[in-house]
């Protein structure tokens, strides 16, 4: 008898139709003699219509309240399944995360988790249950209910299989796998049968939305056997391993492209040159992380620094810079939010310096300019015109993944 968890994303249970294939699923899992424990995210298109109606009445909600309102969706999707699977005949109980007992930071709306209580869990399998628990959401050490940010219910998943030494994570979606790209850009994406962690952390820090970056980083720190299927033909998959140094490193493994970003420049005139140290020490005392940084002559008098945040970010880095505009010694601050990053990540990257050659002069093939770049030794990363994301995904893919280079 194993231990499974099973994560059923959006678009998995976004009908009541979904939510019964998805019982039969996990019936059948139980049918085999395993225990299970599933955790669901809210159905499809519930979150985004709850932060909308949250920003007609207010641009910035309440964080501490929109956290209340966005945990509504996962409770809907939970007693849904549960009624499913009861109604099949199995013993069957939904739980929100302050009932399982996740204890999380108390950073609303990107909170961490510190900490789950396994005993409640381990009482529902011993008296064989399956366990149908509310993904994205926690409770802060004051009583505060929070969430993991958007996508948060694989690291739900992964962090529960990690505190019950589940024997696999199993985060069901409506791809069948981890792919060379998004297979929704690129249609020639092939699914990859094994993904290294590194690999899979980079893939998804540089957009590769198929799983949550801090479930990957979660998975690596507790070594949580990993795999990602699809809920509609359930298959193999990809498998997540730690075997860092095998031969299943090639030299890109993936193309991951991002369209959560925002480039800010913050302009000065050619004789007095912003502050970056003030401008860096801003940002991180608000949690603001930057990512792609560059020196600008923007127009020809001048000068100052471009950079890159995540959209989450854009609302408030623009105020906390335009109310120290004296400080940080610049004249003002402007941001363009039609842009996008698109990467080549791969293990083989730091040991195979062609790929950087190759990376640019492939996206100058095809016309495509670059705004900014950026390279570590698993990946190299560009800015472009979010008009070109498309077009620069499929480029990149052809370059490293044509016929020849299988
Ligand atoms: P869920 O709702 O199940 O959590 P997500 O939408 O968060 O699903 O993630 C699955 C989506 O991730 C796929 O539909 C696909 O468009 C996208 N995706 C992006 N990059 C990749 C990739 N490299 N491999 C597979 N899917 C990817
Ligand atoms: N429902 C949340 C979201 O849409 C969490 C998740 O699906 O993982 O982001
Ligand atoms: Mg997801």
């Amino acid at each position: 008898m194993a231990l499974f968890v099973q994560k059923f994303g959006g678009t998995s249970v976004g009908s009541l139709e979904r939510i019964e294939a998805v019982a039969e699923l996990v019936v059948k899992t139980r049918q085999q003699g395993h225990q299970v424990v599933v955790v669901l995210s809210a159905m499809s298109g519930e979150t985004n219509r709850l932060i909308d109606m949250a920003r007609q009445l207010d641009t910035r909600p309440n964080s501490r309240e929109l956290d209340v309102l966005l945990t509504t969706g996962e409770q809907v999707s939970v007693a849904l399944l549960a009624m499913a699977i009861i109604k099949r005949g199995h013993s069957a109980i939904s739980l929100l995360a302050d009932q399982v007992g996740i204890q999380t930071s108390n950073h609303f709306g990107k909170a961490q988790i510190e900490r789950i209580h396994t005993e409640r869990l381990k009482q529902e399998l011993e008296h064989n249950r399956i366990a149908i628990i509310a993904g994205f959401q926690g409770r802060d050490n004051e009583g505060n209910i929070t969430t993991l940010g958007r996508g948060g219910t694989d690291t739900t998943a992964v962090e529960l299989a990690a505190a019950l030494k589940a024997d696999e994570c199993q985060i069901f979606t409506d791809v069948d796998g981890v792919y060379t790209t998004d297979p929704r850009i690129d249609s020639n994406a092939r699914r990859l049968a094994y993904v290294t962690c590194a690999e899979m952390l980079a893939l998804a820090s540089l957009g590769a939305k198929v799983l949550h970056l801090r479930s990957v980083e979660a998975a690596g720190r507790h070594k949580v056997p990993l795999r990602v299927l699809s809920s509609f033909s359930p298959d193999a998959g990809t498998l997540i391993t730690y075997e860092e140094n095998s031969r299943l490193q090639s030299t890109v493994s993936g193309i991951a492209a991002s369209r959560d970003e925002v480039q800010v420049s913050v302009l000065s005139s050619t004789e007095n040159t912003p502050k970056l140290r003030l401008i860096e020490a801003l940002c991180t005392e608000h949690n603001i992380e930057i990512d792609m940084i560059t020196q600008t002559q923007q127009h020809s008098e001048k000068i100052g620094y471009a950079f890159t945040v995540h959209s989450n970010d854009h609302l408030q880095v623009i105020e906390i810079l335009q109310s120290n505009l004296g400080y940080i010694r610049a004249h003002h601050v402007e941001s363009n939010m039609g842009v996008a990053k698109v990467s080549a990540v791969g293990l083989g990257i730091k040991s195979n310096c062609g790929v950087t050659e190759q990376f640019f002069s492939a996206l100058a093939q095809e016309g495509i300019k670059t705004l900014m770049d950026a390279s570590s030794e698993i990946k190299v990363s560009v800015l472009v015109e979010e008009k070109y994301l498309e077009l620069a995904v499929r480029t990149l893919h052809a370059t490293f993944f044509s016929e020849s280079t299988e």
